[in-house]
């Protein structure tokens, strides 16, 4: 059950929080780990490095091997498409969380039920 839970819904926040930090800094799979742990998510190797691996293939990040400490280690920066898809993410979450502040304009919703329709205060058609 709650592993229904994470994978229906905790998948995605992952995703976007690892495009978070993949678009400022770049991010290995044991310090995301510990990352999500400061947020309360207890993500095991096994599911954040398969994790990691479908986003690259997918096209939200590339892989760029660093060393630190002399050790090789697989980092994972965002791609173009990775910082379309979360600025988007973004948008949607702040539509969720009631911040409506973020839409712009031109993107009313399609039902157009909850506002009457203004009184036609016309104004001569200038262009
Ligand atoms: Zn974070």
């Amino acid at each position: 059950m709650a592993d229904t839970i994470f994978r229906e819904f905790f998948l995605g926040f992952i995703r976007v929080h690892i495009l978070h930090h993949a678009a400022r800094e770049g991010v290995y799979g044991l310090g995301m780990i510990e990352e999500l742990a400061r947020h309360g998510y207890d993500l095991s190797p096994g599911t954040m490095y398969p994790l990691l691996h479908t986003m690259e293939r997918n096209g939200y990040l590339t892989r760029e091997d660093r060393h630190v400490n002399g050790r090789p280690r697989k980092y994972y920066v965002i791609t173009e498409f990775g910082r379309e898809v979360l600025a988007e993410a973004r948008v949607k979450i702040a539509e969720l969380t009631g911040s409506a502040s973020t839409r712009g304009p031109g993107r009313s919703s399609a039902t157009g039920s909850e506002a009457p329709p203004r009184p036609a205060t016309r104004r001569a058609a200038r262009r």
